[in-house]
């Protein structure tokens, strides 16, 4: 059971963290001609940018896949991973983005520190000055800003 908890929670937080580095030196670089889609008001419902979602959520459907037979590591970072990606699209796609129109602007003080930092990021539609990349991991000051 301890030994589930441990790979969840690695895998939710290397989602974290690779995402954070993924999203400011490769989506923000590289990969900014697909990213960019999601910096731009869009017409459809889909964007170029979900690629990225759907890369991850292969990687996570993987190794639960390969991990299933004995239950091992790679099945629970499967599921970490999962578990990262479904709160991701509630907080980041629905909370944040209203792709669909579940909730009202947040009023818990943690939901309402992540929604201003990603709000801060999306204060440009520029490559090069974004800020606060991560979706959990974001500066202390959005959590502290009464409004
Ligand atoms: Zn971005
Ligand atoms: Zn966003």
């Amino acid at each position: 059971m301890m030994y589930a908890i441990i790979f969840i929670v690695l895998g939710f937080a290397a989602m974290e963290f690779s995402g954070w580095f993924i999203h400011k030196y490769i989506m923000h670089g590289p990969l900014w001609g697909i990213h960019k889609t999601h910096h731009q008001a869009s017409k459809s419902f889909f964007e170029l940018n979900d690629l990225f979602s759907l890369l991850f959520g292969s990687i996570a459907v993987l190794l639960i896949f390969l991990g299933v037979g004995e239950l091992d590591f790679r099945f629970w970072m499967g599921v970490g991973i999962s578990l990262y990606g479904i709160s991701y699209f509630i907080i980041h796609d629905v909370l944040v983005h209203r792709r669909i129109k579940w909730f009202d602007r947040p009023k818990s003080s943690f939901l309402l520190g992540i929604f201003k930092a990603h709000q801060a990021h999306h204060a440009t539609n520029k490559k090069n000055d974004a800020v606060s990349f991560g979706l959990f991991v974001v500066p202390k000051k959005y959590f502290k800003i009464k409004s």
